[in-house]
């Protein structure tokens, strides 16, 4: 043997044994997802060395050599398509499935013409045997398709090198500089030593062997040196085995294969890494998914997660999590949430009752002290009644705001549009507060748009009823000045309809700039100890607020401590009359409903008028309010009652309570309007109603009355109705 034969030799088995020692401790090692395609590529390796090797020792028989080197074929053929698979599942690159599988049906193409050889002249063309110092050789005449493969082979190296070297492949946490050294270098040996060979340098010895052992070398340290096996694979383990929550794997079959401690603590049966489960106890527990699982006194979740592989469903992953904690909390929750709800009901429902109740009494209040003002009093006694008037006045306005308030609080607020004159509503409110102004020695200063459409479409009342609130609060912490109401409007974008912009301002003791926001929230009053001895529930806002939300509008507030404050709100509105306003007339020192109706002015001496009512107090009321009309009021105290005297006699108006025992006011109407004959039908019936609620109105007209009337009675409203229902011609002049 010559001695470059014999170091030949040396160098292959010394890399024969190498490659041993790498499979084994490569098949010791734990699973991943290279794992495989390292063994596959190391075990090529393995073949095509030590074919190689007993190529160098052979005999110089041709049938011998062509075996040796169509052995050696096994592992070249793939050993670099291996590699390529290796770093593309390295890096978790996925690329094509059509172009792996040309490439991998190239090898095994060429695997096939190579291992026929001597029966075709595809590969080689020619074989001879010739010793040289590096042994014997085969010197061989290589076929087109010769040439072909070994450019293959070249590319599938350059292919390799592009997926080290190509950053956009690379993720930062595979990417130490020496494992990506490593592994540029298993790409670059095996593509020196191959055009070391094809160049002739080597004198004909194939050295591709030896290239892909270098190759392996460094895949291996890359892999293994720097713990890329063990690092990621054993950080999961430990993280899965101490998890609180169990983690139970199985196959697609049910079949069981893991279970972590936790798992294993809840489910005694599965042993740790034992495959002794039954199909059906995985069942039991994977059915369970998505409900509570009640087990030792404890609540658990199980949730279920697919282990897919591609497309293929390959086992289950199924998670325990103890969720007492979470279960035990939601229950306080919803506990605590219906304790709540039931409390608010009950508080909304106590205050829509006591605000009815008190409404009551109100009336007797409010209309008896009307009626004794009527009388002759001396100056003193007139005082105390104006007093007491005031007083019932101011409580009535707070159990109105109660009353909106637990509307507010159980959602019942209800927006009731219809056509209104924009001008009349706010010198209305002008004449509310004309009075009180000037008591208090302030300006009141009112101004209208006067280009600002006079008709517009929306709820008058409950804008009525916030611009009150707001001046009334104006008015309330104002001690000197003046106060400003302006209304204006802006087209409004979307709509055919306006922007109705109104702003309230003062020149009152202002409002600090932490209280701002605070101020809209229900009873909230602030500086309440500065506000001591102003009156209010600390509710107006918060309802106003509600209402121009309600109505689509939004409200503002703009404040200076000590130097005022202007409120602002702003709420889309209809059109439906659109000539200009003009200028506000305010000389008039009456509101409109007085000017329409002047209660004292006129008289009914043949009126017939039915008073229907279960309380004696507010039937005296009522009877007592009618006197300066001087009618002929009758009274009835139920249902049953009223309809006995309809029967009787042809009332011109009946007034007709609706909340009575045994058979309300609906009720009653109703069998009125069924009575026959025309009169029934058509007779005036005007509800009284303690429960003043928007969209009352509306139910009385469907119900079969003609108006309503709400308590505690206003002698104005009152005289207003009678004026609009009795027939023209029982009135007279006074
Ligand atoms: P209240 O019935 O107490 O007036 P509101 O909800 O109407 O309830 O107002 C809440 C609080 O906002 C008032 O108590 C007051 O402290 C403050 N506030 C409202 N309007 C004004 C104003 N024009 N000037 C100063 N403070 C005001």
């Amino acid at each position: 043997m010559q001695i470059m034969q014999g170091i030949w030799l040396c160098i292959h088995i010394f890399g024969v044994l190498v490659s041993f020692f790498l499979l084994a401790s490569i098949l010791r090692q734990k699973d991943s997802a290279y794992k495989n395609r390292l063994i596959m590529t190391v075990s090529c390796c393995l073949v095509a060395l030590v074919s190689r090797s007993l190529f160098i020792m052979a005999d110089a028989d041709m049938q011998e050599l062509l075996a040796l080197g169509k052995a050696e074929y096994m592992g070249k053929c793939f050993a670099n398509f291996l590699a390529l698979m290796f770093i593309l599942s390295y890096y978790k690159i996925r690329w094509p499935g059509r172009l792996m599988a040309a490439l991998f049906g190239i090898n095994l193409v060429f695997f096939g013409i190579i291992m026929t050889c001597d029966y075709h002249r595809l590969y080689y063309t020619s074989y001879e045997i010739a010793a040289t110092s590096n042994g014997n050789i085969l010197i061989l005449g290589k076929a087109p398709l010769y040439y072909f493969y070994m450019l293959f082979c070249l590319v599938e190296m350059v292919l390799y090198l592009y997926v080290c070297i190509n950053p956009a492949y690379h993720r930062s946490e595979n990417g130490t500089r020496m494992i990506q050294r490593l592994l540029i270098a298993a790409g670059v040996l095996p593509f020196l030593m191959l055009l070391l060979y094809l160049s002739g340098v080597t004198g004909g010895f194939d050295t591709t062997p030896l290239g892909i052992f270098c190759s392996v070398v460094c895949l291996f340290m890359a892999v293994n040196r720097y713990g890329l096996f063990d690092l990621v694979q054993n950080a999961k383990e430990a993280v899965i085995e101490s998890m609180d929550e169990g983690i139970i794997v199985s196959d697609n079959q049910m079949k069981f294969l893991y279970a972590n401690p936790a798992a294993c603590e809840l489910f005694p049966d599965m042993k740790l890494g034992e495959g002794m489960v039954s199909e059906s106890e995985i069942q039991a527990i994977y059915e369970q998914t998505g409900t509570v699982l009640e087990l030792n006194d404890k609540s658990y979740e199980i949730r279920n997660a697919e282990i897919r592989d591609e497309m293929q469903v390959k086992g289950y992953m199924l998670s325990v999590i103890d969720v007492t904690d979470v279960m035990a909390q939601a229950k306080l929750m919803r506990e605590l949430a219906e304790k709540a709800e039931n409390a608010s009901r009950a508080k909304s429902a106590f205050l829509a009752n006591m605000s009815h109740e008190i409404r009551t009494p109100m009336n007797a209040i409010l209309g008896m002290t009307e009626i004794a003002l009527r009388g002759t009093l001396d100056d003193q006694q007139r005082d105390a009644i104006e007093q007491i008037k005031s007083a019932s006045t101011t409580l009535l306005t707070i159990i109105n705001d109660i009353l909106d308030f637990s509307k507010m609080e159980s959602g019942k607020m209800e927006i009731v549009e219809a056509d209104y004159d924009v001008k009349s509503l706010v010198q209305d409110v002008y004449h509310i507060f004309s009075g009180k102004v000037e008591e208090k020695n302030l300006r009141l200063e009112i101004e209208i748009d006067p280009t600002m459409p006079r008709g517009l479409h929306g709820d008058e009342i409950r804008l009525k009823q916030v611009l009150i609130n707001l001046v009334n609060n104006a008015v309330k912490f104002t001690e000197q000045g003046s106060i400003r109401l302006s209304v204006g409007y802006e087209r409004a974008k979307e709509t055919e309809g306006v922007v109705l912009k109104a702003a309230v301002k003062d020149t009152g003791i202002g409002i600090r700039k932490e209280d701002l926001e605070r101020i809209f929230n229900s009873f909230e009053q602030s500086d309440t100890f500065r506000n001591r001895k102003k009156e209010g529930s600390g509710l107006g806002l918060a309802i106003s607020r509600q209402l121009i939300l309600l109505m689509g509008g939004d409200i503002h507030v703009e404040s200076e401590y000590q130097e005022g404050s202007t409120f602002r709100f702003e709420v889309p509105q209809r059109v439906v009359d659109e000539s200009p306003c003009g200028a506000l007339e305010l000389s008039e020192k009456q509101p409109r409903s007085q000017q329409t109706a002047r209660y004292e002015d006129f008289r009914a001496p043949n009126a017939r008028v039915l008073v229907v009512d279960d309380n004696l107090v507010n039937r005296k009321v009522a009877v007592g309010l009618m006197r300066p009309f001087a009618m002929q009021v009758d009274t009835a105290k139920s249902g049953k009652e009223a309809i006995e005297m309809v029967k009787e006699k042809e009332y011109h108006l009946i007034f007709m309570d609706h909340m009575m025992p045994d058979m309300d006011g609906v009720e009653t109407t109703h069998i009125i309007r069924q009575l026959d004959g025309e009169y029934y039908r058509t007779v005036p019936i005007i509800a009284l109603t303690a429960n003043a609620i928007n969209g009352v109105r509306e139910m009385f007209l469907e119900e079969g009355m003609n108006d309503f009337i709400p308590k505690p009675i206003n002698i104005k409203e009152l005289s207003e109705k009678i004026l609009e229902w009795l027939p023209f011609e029982l009135l007279e002049n006074q």
